[in-house]
């Protein structure tokens, strides 16, 4: 226990780096790129601080050009998962009895430390492994990860800082314990920076975690993972085992230890991991938080008093950036007649200047699509896009003969339920269906209606009138919503981030709120002079 109450750090945005020619930040990039282009990284499990080789593996390929191998990465079995949920359950007895600023500390250093000496490392491995551009990672897996470790310490101090009224004579207390079990953290393949939150801020509330990366960000993870350990983190406190999901869910999920259960990534693998915890429900100790953000059908809504130059940037920058695989990316618009022509002319003549290959060439805006199964589903939308009589393909393609490449794809829907404007495709292809200038008000209902998700919208419009008449007909929507800007991009402690519907449990990650989550407040009130007294004054006779 310290005998002083710390002010920590001021939490900040850690700034982009331009990555321009010659500076500094390039060349160190580069170099990187190419060590690491030129090496097969051997990735274990890692429980309760331990490395473990199973001899069972999986590898890592470049989504760009997937003959090259960059790692392979040792797949934990049942005996492994077993280990790590006893392995969390050690480590969090010392762990959650640790003072504040002591843990404080080790994610404050985890950010120095990936700023700095770590920068280029995680980055290149989210570029290589991830196929994104400079840009992209540095924005990721170097930026955002270090704001989620800086701002989540700062809302877990403010938590812990917010204390209930007393009365004369009686202190009321509440401490925030951790859960009351091990935490399971899932995370996708589109953010190293969603991992690395996945696995800490449940662990900087005091719990101890089994971290299940995704299988093609394994390497740009398992840099994560070694990274935290540099920073102090203690063993056993996030154990990492890369492994099939399947094994999760027969083997953690179901264990009655589990006290929470934090994802990201689809929403159908979500509902499967909510429907087994209904079926164990009568065995766990507590009920288990189950934290989730999932899949999103992100639009643009223009009305027809939108700037158009602008409104196009947004389109192609939200729809193609990070190769459509942002779960906030735009992927559906509704544009009005009126300034239709004027927006397609537009979009063709910027998407013609996308030069999209490998991330190791700076000149290109966009890399690979993550996987065969990605690359398929993208190509099938197009396909039938092509082959439908309700949908016209204005641009784009694909071509996988070394990469998954998917080309930037506009395509206009000639209705609005068409399958490319309300399913979630997590790739670069944008649909726009064009309404009749007199038919906002069934349009907006349209694009409340048209899909299951919730996740992020962005509205465009000059006329204020109209701003606030589709920001209401829209509110339930989107649980990130933006007025004349792109619907992607949100920064930690600017827009917490997360959607409700059937895009997740809207906890919103790098938020105070999500901390919540993480916790099981005990109250405490302490008498300073307990009443002798059993009867009460009222009882007296008169
Ligand atoms: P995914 O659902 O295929 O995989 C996510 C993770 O779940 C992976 O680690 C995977 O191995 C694991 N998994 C798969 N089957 C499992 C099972 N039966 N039990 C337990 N775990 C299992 O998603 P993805 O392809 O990695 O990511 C893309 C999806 O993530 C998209 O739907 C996207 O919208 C979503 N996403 C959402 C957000 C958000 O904040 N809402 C952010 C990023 C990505």
């Amino acid at each position: 226990m310290s005998n002083a109450i710390f002010n920590l750090p001021k939490a900040y945005n850690e700034p982009v780096y331009s990555y321009l020619p010659a500076s500094k930040e390039r060349e160190d990039l580069k170099a990187e790129l190419a060590r690491q282009s030129e090496m097969v990284v051997d990735i274990p499990a890692i429980i309760g601080g331990k490395e473990y080789y199973t001899e069972n593996t999986g590898k890592c390929v470049m989504p760009h050009d997937f003959n090259h191998t960059l790692a392979t990465y040792h797949i934990a079995g049942e005996k492994e998962l077993k280990m790590a949920a006893d392995a969390a359950m050690e480590a969090k007895k010392e762990w959650a009895a640790m003072p504040f600023e002591h843990r404080a500390s080790i994610f404050l250093k985890a950010a120095e430390l990936l700023t700095g000496k770590y920068r280029a490392k995680i980055n290149a491995a989210t570029m290589l492994g991830q196929s994104k551009t400079a840009f992209q990672a540095e924005i990721d897996s170097a930026c955002e990860l270090a704001d989620f470790f800086r701002y989540n310490v700062k809302y877990a101090e403010e938590i812990y800082s917010q204390q209930p009224e007393n009365s004369k004579g009686v202190w009321n207390r509440v401490e925030y314990r951790p859960l009351d079990g091990f935490i399971v953290a899932i995370s996708p393949f589109n953010f190293t920076s969603i991992g690395g939150n996945l696995c800490s801020a449940p662990a900087i509330m005091g719990n101890t975690v089994i971290w299940k990366p995704s299988q093609a960000a394994t390497l740009s993870s398992y840099y994560v993972m070694k990274l935290l350990e540099e920073a102090g983190l203690p063993k056993g406190v996030i154990n990492f085992v890369p492994c099939r999901g399947s094994d999760v869910s027969k083997y953690l999920i179901s264990d009655p230890r589990m006290a929470g259960f934090h994802f990201t990534g689809s929403t159908s693998v979500f509902s499967g991991v909510w429907n087994l915890v209904g079926e164990n429900i009568a065995k766990y100790n507590s009920y288990p938080r189950l934290v989730g953000e999932t899949g999103g059908k992100d639009f643009i809504f223009a009305h027809p008093t939108a700037d158009v130059k602008p409104l196009v940037a947004a389109m192609v920058r939200g729809a193609y950036e990070f190769q459509g695989q942002k779960c906030s990316a735009a992927s559906r618009a509704y544009i009005p007649q009126s300034i239709w022509e004027e927006v397609k002319t537009l979009a063709l003549e910027e998407i013609s200047k996308i030069k999209m290959g490998d991330p190791r060439d700076f000149t290109n805006f966009m890399a690979a699509v993550i996987d065969e199964a990605s690359f398929k589903k993208n190509c099938s939308y197009i396909d039938d896009a092509n082959a439908s009589a309700d949908a016209e393909v204005l641009c784009g393609g694909y071509d996988g003969s070394k990469g998954y490449f998917v080309k930037p794809t506009l395509i206009r829907a000639l209705k609005p339920d068409y399958k490319s404007m309300v399913e979630e495709i997590f790739g670069p292809v944008l649909t726009v269906y064009v309404y009749e200038d007199d038919k906002l008000d069934e349009t907006l209902e349209l694009c409340d209606k048209a899909s299951p998700y919730g996740l992020t919208g962005a509205i465009w419009a000059q006329d204020r009138a109209a701003i606030i008449k589709m920001e209401k007909a829209l509110s339930d929507t989107a649980g990130n919503f933006y007025i004349n800007d792109k619907p992607t991009g949100a920064v930690v402690g600017q827009q917490p981030f997360g959607g409700a519907r059937a895009s997740g449990t809207n906890d919103k990650a790098g938020s105070m709120l999500n901390l919540y989550r993480w916790i099981s407040p005990r109250t405490i009130k302490e008498t300073f002079s307990p009443t002798n007294d059993v009867a009460y004054p009222f009882m007296c006779e008169e």
